[in-house]
């Protein structure tokens, strides 16, 4: 015990979290505390800790702090990391998602070292299969993609562990859980790609935060995310206790399925079209000069103005789809709503179109219709109202969009449509000016 001048808590985060929630036989740090010399140092690392946890956990370190302890902030901004989010073509079930993993044409040097990280132990050994098909007969058997995980022997782990992380031998993939690699460093790897954006915008940083640590390098961290990410809305979030940024809709049973396990941090960063590196900095709370900096050629996958191409940056391209893939996606993909302070003033329109419609007593205006629910119901209307404008591009769009008959279409698409065009031309909005603000103040929920 003498021989001990100073401990140093790495992860802080999850240590000091998880030692209050640890059963009895667990030495915790408070006992390891209570058994070291008081001159010992305590000193807590954590690379990532939102704002959330820093309270419980400042609480707790000052159990095992000094009082009077001395902060040390600096940014967990990775200025040669490219943060980007990507979202499949139907689901992480269609493997050919994967293709872009292996050098096309395929060859070692070609063939960046790659981490996939996977939430499903059974998704997990499907990709690794299909990727291993993938490759020139005469690598299949050579280890080039490495499924790793827990019921490998030991001497199996360390190996490969020992290869990867070398860049000895032929690994390059290397697929694995979270739970499989928690605190392992991957120093020589080029790409992170996380299968599903995991459930704190800070364990996302952690594991794409292992690519690209040798001097002079550059990496990518790269989520994967299936199309229903883009349909939750983050209202639904509204409810319980709004100051967690990782809460689920409502609470977990053990049966959820991985739409009810979406949390608030994870949707809200797919969902983002501003900087992510802006959006991590924000979520916590570093406000540091070098947390905006980038050395790549590229900051994220969120600038218009200087757009990430990841198909260039990739060892073979990702796969866009068939048409009709592209048509769903279209509708589905990034950025598909209209910006949230331009749905009010339409929906005031539209309200107002419905209400004319119904009040009408000309049978060529309302069609036999009385009810503006059975033209237009408040879900149809909210669909159309939160659709990217760049979306709708003809009265068909909002059929199909809706999915309703061609009758309906004969008699409302083309109604709708226009109010939206006149809407985004800024037409006939004078009149109805002071409306559209009285009702933006009380209906504005987001
Ligand atoms: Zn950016």
């Amino acid at each position: 015990m003498k021989l001990i001048s100073s401990i140093w808590l790495e992860s802080a985060s999850t240590e000091l979290t998880l030692s209050v929630q640890r059963t009895a036989d667990f030495i915790g740090l408070h006992e390891l505390k209570v058994a070291l010399p008081k001159s010992v140092t305590w000193h807590a690392a954590t690379a990532t800790l939102p704002p959330h946890m820093l309270v419980p956990l400042v609480r707790e370190a000052t159990q095992i702090l000094s009082p009077g302890y001395l902060t040390v902030r600096t940014t967990s901004n990775r200025p040669n990391l490219v943060p980007a989010v990507h979202t499949v073509v139907g689901s992480f079930e269609k493997l050919v998602n994967y293709d872009f993993l292996i050098a096309e044409p395929f060859s070692l040097a070609q063939q960046p070292w790659i981490i996939v990280f996977f939430e499903s132990i059974s998704l997990q050994t499907k990709v690794c299969s299909y990727l291993i098909s993938k490759l020139p007969a005469e690598y299949r058997n050579k280890d080039v993609v490495l499924n790793y995980h827990s019921l490998h022997s030991l001497d199996f782990l360390e190996r490969i562990f020992k290869e990867f992380t070398e860049r000895i031998g032929m690994s390059r993939i290397l697929c694995t859980t979270s739970g499989n690699s928690t605190g392992v460093d991957f120093p020589g790897v080029d790409m992170v790609v996380c299968v599903g954006f995991p459930d704190t915008v800070a364990e996302f940083l952690q594991r794409i935060g292992r690519c690209a640590r040798a001097p002079g390098s550059v990496g990518l961290g790269l989520a994967l995310i299936e199309p229903w990410m883009h349909e939750i809305e983050l209202e639904e979030f509204d409810e319980g206790d709004t100051s967690n940024p990782d809460r689920t809709r409502a609470p977990l049973k053990s049966n959820s399925n991985k739409k009810e396990r979406a949390v608030f941090s994870a949707i809200k960063v797919v969902q983002a079209d501003t900087c992510l590196r802006k959006l991590f900095a924000e979520e916590l709370h570093d406000d540091s000069p070098e947390a905006l900096l980038y050395t790549t050629k590229y900051c994220c996958s969120n600038h218009a103005d200087n757009p990430l191409v990841l198909s260039d940056i990739l060892p073979a391209p990702l796969y866009t789809g068939t048409d009709d893939e592209k048509l769903t996606a279209t509708s589905k993909s990034r950025n598909k709503y209209r910006k949230t302070t331009e749905r009010n003033g339409l929906d005031v329109l539209l309200i107002q179109w419905l209400r004319d419609v119904t009040k009408s007593e000309d049978p060529l205006v309302n069609h036999g219709f009385l009810y503006a629910d059975d033209i237009l119901s408040d879900k149809g209307r909210r669909t159309i109202v939160w659709e990217d404008p760049k979306a709708i591009t003809d009265a068909k769009y909002i059929q199909t969009k809706l999915s309703e008959s061609d009758e309906w279409y004969k008699l409302w698409a083309q109604e709708i449509f226009k109010i939206i065009v006149k809407y985004d031309k800024g037409e006939d909005l004078d009149s109805s000016e002071d409306e559209i603000m009285d009702s933006g103040e009380e209906a504005d929920c987001t």
